[in-house]
Order: C-alpha cells, then structure tokens, then sequence
C-alpha cells in the first residue's frame, strides 16, 4: 500500500513510467509511488513492433545520441538478466529496387555516421563473402555497429534470398535489432519493486502546490479520492500526455497518430525465422490482378488500393512459431483526444499483406486464402518535430518524459534517465535541451522546425 509521502511521484506504468522509475532509483532518488489506472504494460508498450535501431536523422545528433545511450542500457540489462527478453540484434536491412534509392540509403549512412552510428562500410561487385559479417542469431554483439551497403548481387541473393529478385541494394544497419518489450518492462518493473518503489491503483486527476511549487498529487482510487504528498511528479502517461499535462498545469502541443499492426501465420516460413528486420525502401504499387485492379478502381472507396503507396512496409519473424509482424505508417492522420478501442483500418491486413509480398515475393502464396491476421495497435503520442518530451513543465516539480511516439521501447530508458537527472538537478547530457518542452516556446526554433524533412518514421 502506498505512504502518504513520497519524494517522487511516476504517473503511468507504460514502458516509459517503469523506465523511468528505475532510473530515478538508480540516481538515488529516495521514496517512488508508480500510478497506473489501468494495467502495467498495457495500453501502448504492450502493442509495438519492439524494434531498436541506432538509425537517426538530423537535424542534429541528439535523437542518435539519446538512442544509443539508451540501447547501451538495454544491452546492459540483457547480459544482466541472461537475456530474460529474448533480444536479438540482427539489424534493420533496408532493400530498394531503384537504383536513385541506393544513393539515398547511402547518404543516410554517411549522415548516421556523422552522428556515431559508425561506419559504413561498402560492398560492391565481386567483394568477398567472407568479408561480409553476419549478425549473432541470438543476443548482441558489442562491437557490431556502423550499416553495411550491398550492392553485389550475388551477396544479396546470398543472404537475403526471399527479397525480390530486382533488388539492386540493401543497408544492412547492424546496432538495431528486436525485444519482447513485455518481458523487458516486467523486468524493470520487479527491479522497481524490489527497490521499494509502491505501485498504485488509481487515475492522477490533478495536483496541489505550495508557495507556487508542488506539493502533492490527487488519485482516484478505489476507496475514493486521495491526495499523496510528494516533491516532483513525472508525467508518463502514453497518449493521455495533453490532458494529465493540462491538469498538472501545462499546455503541451501534443498529438496522437492511430497506428495499428498485424500478425499473420508465415506457415511456410517464407520469411527465415532468423531473418532481420527488412524494410522495403520504395514507393510501391499493390499487385492486383487486372480485373482486380480494374474493379477496384472503379469505385471511389477503393481506388486508393490501386494507387501508389509510400516506401516503408517492414516485417520480421516474432517468437519460437510461425508468426510475422508485418506494419507500415503509410497513412498517419493525428487527433488531439485518443479514442479506445482502437477501431480496424479498413482493407489494412490486405494492404499490408501485399505490400510486403512487393518485397517478399514468396509472401504471394498467401494472396489467395489469407491467413486470419491478429491486428493490433494503439497511439504514436507525438509533437511536431517527432522527439520526446523529457524534462520541466511549467509548475516547479513537475516534469515529463513522453511523447514517445513510434520509437519508446527503445528511447524509454535513456529518456528515462534524463528525466532523473532533472529531477535530481543533476549534470545533464548535452543532448538535454533538444527534448525539453520549452523548445516549443522558442520562436527560432519554431522556425527552423517549419524546413525538417526528415522525422525518422518508419
Ligand atoms: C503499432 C506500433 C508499433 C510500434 N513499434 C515500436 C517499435 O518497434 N519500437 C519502439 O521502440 N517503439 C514502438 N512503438 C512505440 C511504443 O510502443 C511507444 O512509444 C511506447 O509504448 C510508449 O510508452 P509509454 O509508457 O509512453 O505509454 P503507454 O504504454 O501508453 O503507458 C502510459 C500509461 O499511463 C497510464 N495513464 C495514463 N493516464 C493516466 C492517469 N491519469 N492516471 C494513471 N495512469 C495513467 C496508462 O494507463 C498507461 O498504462 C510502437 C507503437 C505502436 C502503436
């Protein structure tokens, strides 16, 4: 049962929430409550794909620098923990048929470089296979970093023979690889535990302050209202961040983007079970038949299944069965209220079969009697220039580490930490500033935010 007093109180037991809570006991934070009004680990972290990459656009270098931070941690607790969350980093491969593209993965590379992601190495006509590194099946490797661009062919066919056969290059980016963020979270939430920290039922509803500082937070709870006093309140509510920011006293400028994903039984394991995960670079058409195509057009809801689609699907082999997660952020429209449940995209399981069939050709087997998909989903919690919040709100003692969008499960620990540091006062990493909520309030920045290109959605 919780104290009535606490030194810091985490509202939201989603990845983030428990990511932060240990990281707050690791800086000797003293006495956590963690409040969830739902269950642990259940409303976003328990829905992602549960990849990690080291794989960042500008316009600067911190998203890179938080990420590998965060993924130096992560690899941390997988050796500590004998692997509890089954973590294999058997990296991102990015493949193109378009030669354009090639170039463009290339400049990526380099930029990736430029922000320590390591080198790029090249492999073109007639390179040796032998100089070609595998990734470990199982684990990570340490030193296994930099992308790996393949141009030659043979090497392609070689090591990636489900892709289709017009594929002229792959990016091979190696310090990325995939987690059971479940068991990664449960892993962290019984170290929370185990240090003390008291989780709580019940919804945060708002706070109270002293002298213009908090003083305590209120929580609905089963036996009624209740008010725990504490000196610093962390906001890691997933997307419910706009309203509990509100009643802590902040307006933040903060979004929500549906997203949703299927699973589908690979049965003839079209896709190797140690595959990587594999991303198809190009625009690309769904392949209909032509009557198909020709019906389809013919009617105003489905004529946009005729019509180009962005690059992007990606898919990879989950777990000891036959299962495939197959996903694309192909259409991405943001709400300022979340809505639960997550209501089914029309057509999706069917666009998200065939657009990575564009990649995996092999996949077309299951075109005919598509095998019953499991779709799930919930919300990228996003601001405009798709980085966290982590750090300061307006009312002294309240902070925020959230808006994680697509990437929490592998940002939630380094943000994590950074939030402690905040609330501790202590040293901050030169990254700190890119993720503070008052960079929205900064008119130049607003400015230079109006010419990002690149947001580092997959
Ligand atoms: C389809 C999909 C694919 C994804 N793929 C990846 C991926 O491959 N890699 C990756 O790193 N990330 C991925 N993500 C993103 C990742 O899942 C999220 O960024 C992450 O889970 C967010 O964690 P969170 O703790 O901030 O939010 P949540 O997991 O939503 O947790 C927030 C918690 O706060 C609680 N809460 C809210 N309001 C209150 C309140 N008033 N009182 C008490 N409790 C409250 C909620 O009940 C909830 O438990 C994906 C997301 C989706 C939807």
């Amino acid at each position: 049962m919780f104290k009535q007093k606490y030194d810091v109180a985490v509202i939201g037991a989603g990845i983030a929430g428990i990511a932060t809570c240990h990281a707050l006991q690791q800086a000797g934070a003293g006495k956590i409550v963690l409040v969830e009004s739902g269950s642990p680990l259940s409303l976003t972290s328990d829905k992602s794909t549960e990849c990690y990459r080291n794989f960042w656009p500008g316009p600067d270098s911190s998203m890179a620098a938080l990420m590998s931070q965060s993924i130096d941690r992560i690899h941390q607790f997988t050796a500590e923990s004998n692997n509890r969350f089954q973590l294999h980093q058997r990296g991102y491969v990015f493949a193109t048929a378009q030669l354009s593209q090639v170039e463009a993965l290339e400049q990526q590379a380099l930029l990736n470089e430029r922000y320590g992601g390591g080198v790029l190495r090249h492999y073109g006509n007639n390179t040796k296979n032998s100089e070609y590194h595998l990734s470990p099946k199982v684990g990570f490797e340490k030193t296994l970093d930099g992308a790996d661009l393949i141009t030659y062919p043979e090497l392609i066919r070689r090591h990636f023979p489900y892709l289709s056969k017009d594929t002229v290059g792959v990016l091979h980016v190696r310090r990325c690889g995939v987690l059971s963020a479940q068991q990664f979270g449960m892993y962290l939430l019984d170290e929370v535990r185990e240090q003390g920290a008291d989780l709580v039922s019940g919804e945060f509803t708002g706070v109270q302050t002293k002298g213009g500082k908090l003083s305590s937070i209120e929580v609905k709870m089963d036996v009624g209202n209740v008010a725990i006093d504490c000196d610093a309140l962390v906001l890691c509510t997933g997307p419910h961040l706009k309203a509990t920011a509100l009643l802590a006293g902040t307006d933040l400028p903060v979004e929500v983007e549906k997203h949703v994903k299927i699973s589908i039984n690979d049965k003839l394991q079209v896709i190797p079970r140690d595959a990587p995960l594999i991303v198809w670079n190009d625009p690309l058409d769904l392949c209909w038949a032509e009557e198909e195509r020709e019906l389809l057009a013919s009617s105003e809801e489905t004529r946009f299944l005729t019509e180009t689609f962005p690059a992007g699907v990606h898919g990879r082999p989950v777990g000891a069965g036959n299962t495939v997660y197959i996903y694309w952020t192909y259409d991405s429209e943001s709400q300022q209220v979340p809505t639960f449940p997550i209501e089914p995209v029309p057509y999706y399981p069917e666009i998200l079969l065939r657009g990575m069939a564009r990649m995996v050709p092999g996949l077309r087997n299951y075109l005919e009697a598509m095998p019953k998909p499991v779709v799930d989903g919930g919300y990228y919690t996003k601001v405009a220039d798709n980085r966290p919040l982590i750090g300061p709100l307006d009312v002294p003692g309240t902070f925020v580490a959230g808006a994680y969008s697509g990437y929490g499960i592998m940002a939630s620990y380094a943000g994590g930490e950074l939030a402690a540091a905040h609330v501790m006062g202590d040293a901050l990493p030169d990254y700190a500033p890119a993720f503070e909520a008052s960079r929205f309030s900064n008119p130049e920045y607003l400015e230079k935010l109006s010419g990002l290109v690149a947001s580092g959605q997959i």
